[in-house]
């Protein structure tokens, strides 16, 4: 806008100079030196449509007062069309919401309407000019509108599709991915609160016998079967329980210490015992189980995840090569604890 000046002081008439410059530089220059300054304030975004749609307006007004002044001094009739670009630049540019974008139409509008109504600028073109003004920001709202909706459908789209892609189909529990990521944010969360971690590694035994022997739809039951059990023993918010892959899943839990760990782990076991399902076929055990290798520690901004994750691995190796339907806590000696 400011580059007009230079280009605009060459056709205006000399008459009308000084209050051009009064408002382009004296009123619209800090109206909008000021709007940059608020650009800088931390709550900012939370005023970013209350800022741009009075300052813009502000803008549009020193520009009726400026229109009003070339016709009082000269009789100019000063270029209207201005009007117009600044509600294009406010609502498609800078993304003015609608709410906002009505008031600053409605308004820019009954300034304009003054100014056409009130003083012969424009002769007969005046209300020619007024409804080119009004028609023209009516139908810049109307797409307004149209942009906004198509935004929010994205936005829905888009929250499913993030929600989907962190989701295991089968088991509704978060997937590999989406445990990585969370991993990451526990870990960080456990060192900062000095609060213990706990990471449990499951995995049902003999689970190829049980698909070979009663069929990959009753092992896919038996998979769900075990995400409802984790679902029921890790029920805290921040629990997050994962199928890792196949009939393997993680568990990672905030603030329980050893001996709360390996309760937990207890009840995963128990709740195989109560479902009595039976496994009679290969190395079956008679009742599905499951396997559990667990570590529960306190962490420091150095910890890696992958060591937590290779310890808690081989907790439930040993609980494998001991005999299955267990859980092994991985300590300094790596103890049999069930
Ligand atoms: P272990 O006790 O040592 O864990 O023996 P296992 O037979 O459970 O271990 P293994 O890794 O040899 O077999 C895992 C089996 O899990 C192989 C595959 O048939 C089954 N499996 C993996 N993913 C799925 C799945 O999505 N659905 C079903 N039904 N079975 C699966
Ligand atoms: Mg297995
Ligand atoms: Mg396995």
């Amino acid at each position: 806008m400011m580059s007009f000046i230079l280009v605009d002081l060459t056709v205006i008439p000399e008459a009308v100079k000084r209050v051009y410059l009064i408002s382009r530089l004296g009123l619209q220059l800090p109206m909008l030196t000021v709007f940059f300054a608020l650009t800088f304030l931390p709550s900012y975004n939370k005023i970013y449509h209350l800022v741009l749609c009075s300052s813009l307006l502000g803008v549009c007004y020193a520009n009726y007062w400026l229109i009003v002044q070339c016709w009082k001094i000269a009789e100019f009739s000063f270029s209207y069309e201005g009007t117009f670009l600044y509600g294009l630049y406010c609502m498609f540019i800078m993304r003015l919401s609608f709410k906002y974008s009505i008031a600053f139409v409605l308004l820019s509008i009954v300034g304009f309407s003054a100014v056409v109504l009130m003083y012969p600028v424009y002769d007969s073109f005046g209300t020619v000019n007024l409804g080119f003004v009004s028609l023209g920001l009516f139908i810049s709202l109307v797409g307004v509108k149209q942009i906004e909706n198509l935004f929010a459908r994205f936005a829905q789209v888009n929250e499913k599709l993030v929600h989907l892609n962190q989701i295991d189909q089968l088991t509704g529990l978060y997937n590999r991915g989406a445990l990585e990521r969370h991993f990451d944010r526990m870990l960080s969360l456990a060192a900062r609160t000095n609060s213990p971690i706990s990471i449990f590694v499951i995995d049902l035994d003999n689970f190829k016998d049980f698909n070979d022997g009663y069929g990959h739809l009753r092992g896919d039951e038996v998979i769900q079967i075990q995400a409802t059990i984790l679902n029921q023993v890790f029920n805290r918010d921040s629990d997050i329980v994962a199928r890792y892959g196949g009939e393997e899943f993680v568990v990672i839990s905030l603030g329980n210490d050893l001996l709360a760990s390996e309760a937990l782990a207890a009840n995963v076991l128990r709740g195989w015992q109560l479902k009595k399902i039976k496994h009679a076929k290969g190395n079956g055990q008679s009742i599905v189980n499951c396997s559990i290798g667990l570590i529960s520690t306190r962490v420091d901004k150095t910890t890696q995840k992958k060591d937590l994750f290779d310890q808690a691995d081989k907790a439930l190796y040993q609980a494998k090569n001991t005999g299955r339907a267990r859980y092994v806590s991985a300590s300094e000696d790596i103890a049999l604890s069930y």
